[in-house]
């Protein structure tokens, strides 16, 4: 059943910072609706829960529980989000996985206004994705933010703006500061840099043991 679901094209997807609309950033689960002038008001999401996760699942299943951003892939906290930016439009092809991490970036107004954890560079010798994936294991490893920065040739620190096409030009930076206000989203990102932690403390007992065994020849 699961694959008669059309994956959504290309694998991954370009990734830059940008925000959802700013009523949405202080409330976890509202978005905005328009009327027919074009006047937004924010209003809590009234989806019917059990028919939501129904969704969710299937489309993590759909894309192996993976970012579509970044490839991290983990089976918990992951994110299902709507392309368009309408929480009413649940079509399939509207809908994707996206990790905590490159979910902060797309919603970086939130991100650097309110829970104030992540930074916007103008330079990096990587991309956006590749930001995310080196951020996670660097972190995972116990590098601290000055020398990760430092590795992902980040400089030209600037700040926020509400304008799309100038957030598109610069690379954003999730630390690992305290958020200013709860976020169950902070959690989730702790859930990455676990995963991947015990992934680096495997593979380290691993080539230990390989080196040992030589030794011991
Ligand atoms: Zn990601």
């Amino acid at each position: 059943m699961i694959s008669s679901l059309k994956a959504l094209g290309p694998k991954h997807a370009e990734l830059y910072p940008s925000f959802a609309p700013p009523e949405t950033w202080r409330t976890a689960g509202s978005h905005v609706v328009f009327d027919e002038k074009g006047a937004g008001r924010v209003v809590p999401r009234k989806d019917n829960p059990r028919i939501w996760e129904q969704i969710r699942v299937e489309i993590l299943e759909r894309d192996n529980y993976a970012c579509r951003y970044c490839g991290f892939q983990a089976f918990k906290w992951q994110i299902v989000h709507h392309i368009d930016g309408n929480p009413d439009n649940n079509d399939r092809a509207n809908l994707e996985t996206i990790c905590p991490m490159c979910n902060l970036v797309l919603h970086c107004g939130r991100g650097v206004a309110v829970l104030k954890t992540v930074d916007l560079y103008q330079e990096s010798t990587f991309s956006q994705a590749e930001v995310i994936q080196m951020t996670r294991v660097l972190r995972a490893s116990g590098h601290a933010d000055d020398e990760i920065i430092m590795r992902l040739g980040l400089t030209g620190k600037v700040r926020f703006r509400q304008d799309r096409a100038y957030l598109q030009r610069l690379v954003a930076f999730v630390s690992a500061r305290e958020p200013a206000r709860k976020d169950f989203m902070i959690k989730a990102l702790a859930y990455g840099y676990d995963k991947a932690g015990k992934l680096l403390q495997a593979n380290r007992r691993k080539t230990a043991r390989k080196v040992g065994s030589k030794r011991g020849r």
